[in-house]
């Protein structure tokens, strides 16, 4: 239940910027969630509606945004496509990558109800 786990801090994290703006509810949050932050998406999103049940986060709209995973291969000198983790570079077959993109896991943007 890793995924719980991240929700939960998400949550936390929402909860204390509404905090600072009079606990209003919040209308809708952004998460960048990388094609190789190890996050399975649906149960993320099932994580979510559970922890954010009867908080100011409930019934939010969420936006995902999905970064590609890239990595720089030491032997082709250059950043390539990787998609999943223990895969070849897709260009020389080489083992030899770091990944340099789309491993980020976090909330771009919240947006929070307007008060009436
Ligand atoms: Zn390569």
């Amino acid at each position: 239940m890793h995924e719980m786990s991240l929700a939960q801090s998400i949550v936390e994290i929402v909860e204390s910027v509404s905090q600072q703006n009079n606990n209003r509810d919040v209308a809708k949050i952004k998460l960048i969630v990388g094609e190789l932050a190890g996050v399975e998406l649906q149960s993320l999103m099932q994580s979510l509606t559970i922890a954010s049940h009867g908080t100011v986060m409930e019934g939010a709209e969420i936006e995902l945004e999905r970064p590609e995973g890239t990595a720089w291969c030491m032997k082709c000198a250059q950043t390539v496509p990787f998609h999943h983790l223990g895969d070849p570079c897709p260009i020389c077959g080489g083992y030899q990558l770091r990944i340099n993109g789309g491993n980020e896991f976090r909330v771009s943007e919240l947006e929070l109800k307007t008060e009436d």
